[in-house]
């Protein structure tokens, strides 16, 4: 059953070609899903491949007022992805070509359904890579990447994709095309409308070219695996760490509730007494590798240092990475169902979250296990509960308002990649004033005047 127009089903099919439009609901169903497991199907799906398509696609939705969501390989977490009015769904999975490479100027232009690990791929054959390394790489898009300020552990010294990403060319909900940012890696020219639409969760316009900013790759890496008795003992080595001149490409933080987990499903073997795990890796010239770990050694040495070690061959550093990569299949043995957030603190205040999360933890009965990208502040929280467990089940929902409550308190904001879609908009006013929320509500208006680009995203539906 379609709420959309046939006219304007018909003026697709003539844009698209008829086999590129999907109306049949047991067809369109998978396409109203993302990784939050919400659902809500679409009346329609269509797959564009090119830039003119997307452009005439847009149009017809303003003609015909059809909500329209555009969609990369629905890989994240918060429902961002999902057509929550119905609607058109236009995938842009089958817009995958790499547009250009300039090795000399270290660019790459790229169209919305690239995958990102085709990006790393093709830039590794000119010595370079594109920082943003979310675990999902395999199969998710730089649309996708770009509509959620993707990043992953290489954000603490290489940035998210608001870092590498140059400029675009878009369509606004309005159906105007538009072209933002340089070629270059300056630029002061207007305002950064690059800026503003990485994040922006595909609610102002639909990218359909990114040109990237790539980076050369390391000659080396080395990775160190750090015990702590406390996870504030940890934190305060985070926070030296972090101020020696060595800056690590990835410094991870596990803590106890995390650990345990590892310990009960997994083979990896962890000192008795540890209260928190640090993992770093850094990156450089080989030449240069002896001292950054000597540094970064240093560094982490102190009060509560239960054991240190530094792997020298690939398979040592995989054996200790091993550890942190046991958590997220321990988790789903433990808890088929969680509360995954990627809330961020300032570095120097994770010991305070941490402690503050296991008091809520220990107050609404509700295992909260911790684990992430503590180089940046930004720690996963998992609040495990079971559905089938009717304390837990009515506890799961207050708990997170007070993890967000906590998170805000100690100077830090609800999401550090995932962005907000619908599972976090109910909290955005506590994180934005009312007015910095109504220039927001109002740079939406410009760009979607009729509000059918990906609605009810971000912002509460009476907000939008
Ligand atoms: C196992 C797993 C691990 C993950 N690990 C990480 C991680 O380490 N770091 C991280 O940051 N994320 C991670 N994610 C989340 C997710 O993979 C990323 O957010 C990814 O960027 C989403 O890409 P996608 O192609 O699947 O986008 P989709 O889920 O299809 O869409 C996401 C949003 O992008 C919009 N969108 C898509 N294409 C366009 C376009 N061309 N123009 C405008 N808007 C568009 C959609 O409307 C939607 O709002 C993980 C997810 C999974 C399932």
């Amino acid at each position: 059953m379609t709420d959309i127009p046939g006219a304007f089903v018909d003026q697709l099919k003539e844009v698209l070609g008829a086999e590129n439009v999907l109306t049949d609901p047991a067809d369109c169903w998978p396409y109203g899903q993302d990784n939050s497991r919400k659902h809500h199907a679409p009346d329609a799906v269509a797959y564009a491949t090119t830039h003119a398509q997307v452009l005439e696609t847009v149009r017809l939705c303003n003609q015909d007022n059809v909500p329209l969501v555009a969609r990369g390989r629905g890989t994240g977490t918060t429902g961002s992805a999902i057509p929550v009015r119905g609607g058109l769904v236009l995938s842009l999975e089958r817009m995958d070509r790499i547009v250009g490479m300039d090795a000399a100027n270290r660019v790459m232009r790229v169209e919305p359904g690239t995958i990102n690990q085709a990006i790393q791929d093709e830039a590794a054959k000119h010595g370079y890579f594109w920082p943003p390394d979310p675990t999902s790489a395999g199969y998710c898009t730089v649309g996708g990447n770009i509509a959620l300020n993707a990043a992953g552990p290489r954000a603490l010294k290489y940035g998210t994709t608001r870092e590498n990403v140059l400029g675009l060319v878009a369509v606004t909900g309005k159906g105007d095309e538009i072209h933002t940012g340089t070629y270059t890696t300056k630029g002061v020219v207007g305002y950064d409308l690059t800026r503003l639409i990485i994040g922006s969760e595909g609610t102002l316009a639909i990218v359909t070219e990114a040109t990237l900013r790539l980076t050369p790759l390391p000659e080396s890496r080395r990775t160190l695996q750090a015990v702590y008795a406390s996870v504030r003992t940890a934190a305060t080595a985070v926070a030296r760490i972090m101020s020696q001149p060595i800056t690590p490409c990835a410094l991870e933080f596990v803590d106890a509730a995390a650990i345990e987990m590892i310990r009960n499903y997994s083979k990896a073997t962890l000192p008795k007494g540890a209260g928190a795990l640090l993992m770093v890796e850094l990156d450089g010239s080989e030449a240069a590798m002896d001292a950054a770990v000597e540094s970064v050694s240093i560094a982490a040495r102190g009060d509560g240092l239960l054991n240190l070690a530094a792997a020298r061959t690939r398979e040592e550093a995989a054996e200790l990475w091993a550890t942190r990569k046991a958590l997220s299949p321990a988790l789903r043995n433990i808890a088929p169902n969680k509360l995954n957030e990627d809330v961020v603190v300032p570095v120097s205040r994770i010991p305070e979250l941490i402690e503050g999360l296991e008091n809520l933890s220990r107050e609404y009965r509700i295992p909260i296990v911790n684990f992430g990208h503590a180089g940046n502040g930004n720690i996963h929280v998992n609040l495990l509960y079971d559905t089938q467990n009717p304390e837990q089940e009515k506890n799961a929902r207050p708990c997170l308002s007070r993890v967000f409550d906590l998170v805000l308190a100690l100077g830090g904001t609800l999401s550090g990649e995932h962005g907000i879609g619908v599972e976090k908009r109910d909290y955005i006013n506590r994180a934005i004033d009312p007015v910095t929320l109504e220039l927001m509500r109002a740079i939406k208006r410009q760009f979607d005047p009729k509000g059918l680009l990906n609605p009810d995203k971000v912002f509460p539906p009476a907000q939008a």
